[in-house]
């Protein structure tokens, strides 16, 4: 399946594409795509319904905002220094188990919306990624578990303002979560539609210049592995994003680095996730 989230900022309503490509309003499936649908068994009961309901259920007009596929997850969990060539672009070393840091769910915004530019900041910078949307409860998982405890896929830009994250004493958190910096969809696609993921291509332009080319295949740890190794830290509840790590091409990592300034235009795109498009906005 594939779904997705449409209408205005913190009003979207559920919508899903059937298998003719049509997208459909599921507003009247009466739940949203969030942790009490996933924690439910709802990927079931929402397939038993777009059977029966989905041929007669209204079409979401074309045009329309998208919001992100969930609705708010009680944790962002990403994973850094991910794939092989962004942590030779960073100058640091492949870590022995995943790196794992935090990003705020307030930051989570839809697949096309404008990104902010903090007040003040000078080195806004973007990452395009897989990212992993958690099925089932996942505490002490082991890699099997793990795999079963997956909802779906979707695209994320994890947007990072780098003075926040490496210059400003403490922990990367700081960067990562300013309000618009996780652009993510559009869609949610569960695990039968994207049988192979880690062999996508991804990439990332921003003004049309490619400046990320890459494909899952790069990942260092696969998502079974980041998901149990996660799991012996805290516990994974139904509905969680997990952002798998970028590869080379940030700001960060071109020379002389280059960061987003108003006006800058970032497509991104991960193989059968579908495609993001933000422009970078002045806060003032
Ligand atoms: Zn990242």
């Amino acid at each position: 399946m594939r779904l997705f989230r449409f209408g205005h900022p913190g009003q979207e309503q559920p919508g899903a594409v059937l298998p003719d490509g049509k997208r459909i309003d599921c507003s009247g499936f009466g739940e949203d795509w969030n942790e009490q649908f996933f924690e439910t068994d709802g990927l079931s009961r929402l397939a038993s319904w777009l059977e029966q309901q989905g041929p007669t259920a209204d079409e979401v007009p074309q045009g329309v905002r998208l919001g992100p596929p969930v609705g708010r997850p009680s944790k962002i969990v990403c994973i850094g220094l991910n794939y092989r060539d962004h942590a030779k672009e960073t100058g640091a070393e492949l870590p022995a188990e995943p790196v794992i840091f935090f990003k705020s769910t307030t930051a989570i915004v839809g697949p096309n919306d404008d990104v902010l530019i903090p007040p003040s900041s000078t080195k806004s910078d973007w990452e395009v990624e897989l990212a992993v949307v958690v099925g089932n409860t996942l505490s002490y998982a082991d890699q099997a578990t793990a795999t079963k405890g997956i909802a779906g896929y979707c695209l994320h830009n994890d947007l990072s303002e780098r003075e926040f994250q490496l210059e400003r004493c403490g922990q990367w958190v700081k960067g990562k979560s300013c309000n618009t910096f996780a652009p993510l969809g559009p869609e949610l696609v569960t695990p039968d539609e994207l049988p192979d993921p880690l062999h996508l291509d991804m990439w990332l332009t921003v003004n049309g210049e490619m400046l990320q080319k890459s494909n899952t295949r790069e990942l260092f740890f696969d998502v079974p592995t980041i998901l149990s190794s996660v799991s012996q830290y805290m516990t994974l509840l139904p509905g969680d994003v997990i952002s798998t790590g970028t590869p080379a091409g940030v700001g960060l990592g071109l020379d002389p680095p280059r960061f987003l300034k108003a006006g800058d235009v970032m497509e991104l795109s991960i193989e059968g996730l579908g495609t993001q498009r933000q422009t970078a906005c002045s806060s003032d």
